[in-house]
């Protein structure tokens, strides 16, 4: 008799209609990323997904960590299995859950029966194992209306199951049930963070990252990559695109004015990603940038930055502080690969006296030297794919 994980979907019930489809979703990725750990059953009820060993050779352990990452569950449980049996109920919960039960002050129990022939009802079977729990550990009080700790007891078909502490899940939605976009992915601190929003939103991510070698260096390539695997835990499946930026930087560095170098470079960048989206089929770019953190990342900079394109950019970190952000880059256990030191393209080419106000008819002007049309075919013809898979 072999535990289980039940997921409990978040956002996804209130979906109405389109329920069904998300719920397929995240049973679909769940299913995916549990390739690893062995063979599982996953199957829906009640707003409940289930992951259930077919085998004694699971990896329960990574398979565990690996649905708190799954964009769509609100809560992630281990439950305990016994046989449908309420003794045996009650000394599975009073051994599996003895330590949460002596943290608590109070307690009670909750029991779902989903095989109707079981011969207690919910209500019986709550009381019988909350009796003997209660004797079995006298500190704990019984509280039916606001109890500190609340042991689950599910009798469902072949066996009943036993939890109490949830994990928190990731939360959002599951990951392609909203289309797609592309994201701006550098090795820095912000983008990574920006994607994972962005993913958990149900968005189907295509990384893009620009790469100037040898101004920067295959390390800083390889740190990307590793950003990009961290990622697949949330996003599964990525195949990131990178981009040869260095032929674009020297006509830059070579034709125009040092004050609008970044400016440009980063028009280069949007125009190129959105050309990849629109290959992709997908619906939006999403960036890093926040206000007011660097030169470039003034109003009057992202309205220069995204003249050129048609489809919205997504700035999910717009407004938050960049101690919100290293949180969260902690957090999602990017931000060691980030502050690794290896030079990024944008850092090369830095001016010393950048423009925070550009005026659009400038950079209009300034970069009407360039050759834009045949710069952009060359890089997008240059292309490298990398399939990072799960
Ligand atoms: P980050 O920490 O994400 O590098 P940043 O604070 O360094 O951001 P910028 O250098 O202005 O800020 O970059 C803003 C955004 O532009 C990044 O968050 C990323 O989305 C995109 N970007 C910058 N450099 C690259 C690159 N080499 N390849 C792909 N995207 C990039
Ligand atoms: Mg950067």
């Amino acid at each position: 008799m072999e535990d289980i994980i039940l997921l409990k979907q978040g956002e996804i019930v209130l979906k109405g209609q389109n329920r069904r489809t998300f719920e397929a979703r995240l049973m679909a990725n769940a299913k995916r990323r549990l390739q690893k750990f062995g063979d599982f059953r996953v199957y829906a009820t009640q707003s409940t997904v289930y992951v259930e060993p077919k085998t004694k050779d699971c990896d329960m352990d990574g398979a565990l960590d690996a649905m708190t990452k799954v964009f769509g569950a609100v809560t992630v449980t281990r439950a305990r299995a016994c046989e449908k049996d309420k003794d045996k109920i009650f000394e599975t919960a009073k051994s599996y859950l003895s330590e949460d039960m002596r943290g608590a002050k109070s307690f009670k129990v909750e029991t779902k029966r989903s095989d109707k022939q079981f011969p207690m009802t919910s209500i019986e079977v709550s009381q019988y194992v909350g009796g003997l729990l209660s004797e079995s550990f006298p500190d704990t009080a019984v509280d039916v209306h606001e109890p500190e700790l609340i042991v689950h007891v599910e009798i469902r078909e072949t066996s009943a199951y036993v939890y109490a502490k949830p994990l928190l899940g990731a939360g959002g939605l599951p990951v392609g049930s909203n289309g797609r976009a592309v994201t701006l992915l550098s090795g820095g601190i912000d983008s990574p963070v920006s994607s994972y929003m962005i993913a958990r939103r149900g968005i189907q991510l295509i990384p893009v990252h620009f790469f100037s070698f040898p101004y920067t260096s295959e390390q800083a390539k390889e740190k990307v990559i590793e950003l990009a695997r961290i990622l697949t835990d949330y996003c599964g499946r990525l195949t990131v695109e990178i981009v040869p930026f260095t032929h674009i930087q020297e006509e830059i560095r070579e034709k125009c004015p040092e004050e609008y170098f970044t400016l440009i470079m980063r028009r280069f960048m949007m125009r190129i990603s959105e050309k990849i989206a629109m290959q992709n089929d997908c619906r939006a770019l999403v960036t890093g940038e926040n206000l007011g953190q660097v030169a470039s990342q003034t109003m009057e900079a992202l309205r220069v930055t995204e003249e050129p394109l048609s489809l919205p950019v997504l700035r999910p970190l717009i407004g938050m502080d960049k101690s919100d952000i290293i949180s969260l880059a902690r957090k999602i256990g990017t931000f060691e690969t980030s502050i690794l030191p290896y030079e990024d393209c944008c850092t090369v080419f830095t001016p010393r006296h950048p423009r925070t106000k550009p005026k659009l008819e400038e950079v209009l002007e300034v970069e009407k030297v360039l050759d834009v049309e045949a710069l952009e075919a060359e890089a997008i013809a240059g292309i490298e794919r990398l399939r990072l898979d799960i």
